[in-house]
């Protein structure tokens, strides 16, 4: 198999850590198998994406070294294609057209008070459009009524798929409410656009987040209704803040963001050999890798099912980040060959106007 994975982010903020431990992953597992490791910018939340965002993740990509196999794919482009395939599982009678008025919806933001009220009585299938006849629903198509679509998802059964990292996911579809796939606006959502995108990218595996296992459960209601086969899924680890809690660049900061390694002076081999050990372990001793020795050694199987910490203290400027990072960045530093290091050392005396060319 040609294994093809990709790095999805949404360009809502910098590249994070988490993001930037999901890209090496993505990369090293590419590499490791001889594939190919793809980038796609996952623009299409209108409200929330902004090109600086974007820019900001390339730089970080670039500053790591993970550079995309083939051309970036930018999601919003491919949303005429997203509707299409939203309209072929509507004529197929795999989805059907909801006509609740908008505020009540609850396609974006707003819990919808149908799928609300479903949820509570552990019913997640009585809208009252799920079972108009395609003449109703024609008519009152056909009569300009707004409608958003929807994947009509069976009353009995389980979706379930084999996580190259938790392994045996079940889960049963009455959890799972009839999901939104297209808005009265036309606007594709998240988990059609990331399946179709997959499918056209053919994409093989996909390494992410395990914040993203309900979102699997319903690309794989997608898959199923599309016939098609879904992609090998490897979940990863949280990386969570010092509390345990969730780490994120609003509570956080500048401390989650790769380009402040970048421009605080932090080797980009040491700050990767960092993040790899943020939920992977080969299984020994041993520490630090070259790139090299990681590409060797990377496997999904090694990947740790227990969350990662990532220790540091905003109150105290000596532990600013993970005295791990500091540790390995100056272990770095110490072995590295002089003639490596010295446009490194050139580029903070410049910085400091201490060097002149
Ligand atoms: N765009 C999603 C995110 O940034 C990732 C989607 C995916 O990897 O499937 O969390």
């Amino acid at each position: 198999m040609n294994t093809r994975v990709r790095f999805a982010p949404s360009p809502t903020g910098y590249l994070h850590i988490g993001s930037a431990r999901t890209a090496l992953f993505n990369y090293l597992f590419a590499r490791h198998t001889g594939g190919k490791f793809l980038l796609r910018i996952e623009d299409t939340d209108l409200a929330r994406s902004t090109s600086e965002s974007t820019r900001s993740i390339l730089e970080g990509l670039q500053w790591l070294g993970f550079a995309p196999d083939e051309e970036i794919v930018y999601q919003s482009n491919n949303a005429p294609k997203h509707r299409e395939i939203a309209l072929k599982l509507l004529n197929e009678g795999k989805a059907y057209r909801d006509f609740t008025p908008k505020a009540e919806r609850g396609d974006g933001d707003v819990k919808a008070a149908i799928v609300e009220r479903a949820r509570e009585q552990k019913d997640m299938r009585d809208n009252p459009f799920r079972d108009l006849s395609k003449e109703e629903s024609d008519a009152k198509a056909g009569a300009g009524e707004p409608f958003a679509i929807r994947l009509k998802v069976a009353a009995n059964g389980k979706t379930s798929f084999e996580d190259a990292v938790y392994g045996l996911n079940e889960r049963d579809y009455s959890e799972t409410e009839d999901l939104v796939l297209l808005r009265s606006d036309g606007h594709p959502l998240y988990n059609l656009a990331v399946v179709c995108d997959d499918i056209e990218m053919q994409i093989t595996h996909v390494i992410r987040g395990q914040d993203h296992l309900t979102n699997t459960h319903k690309q794989v209601l997608i898959y199923e209704a599309l016939g098609e086969q879904p992609p090998i899924f490897g979940h990863l680890p949280l990386i969570l803040a010092p509390n345990k809690g969730k780490l994120s660049k609003r509570k956080h900061g500048e401390v989650v963001s790769m380009t402040t390694y970048r421009d605080a002076g932090f080797l980009a081999a040491a700050f990767r050999n960092f993040l790899v050990l943020l939920g992977w372990s080969a299984g020994e001793e041993k520490e630090i890798y070259t790139f090299d020795e990681l590409i060797k050694k990377f496997s999904l199987d090694h990947i740790h099912k227990n969350n990662a910490v990532f220790n540091f203290d905003a109150n105290d400027p000596r532990h600013w980040t993970d005295d791990k990072a500091i540790w390995m960045n100056a272990e770095y530093v110490r072995t590295m060959p002089i003639a490596d290091l010295l446009p490194f050392v050139k580029a903070e005396l410049k910085s400091a106007k201490l060097w002149r060319d």
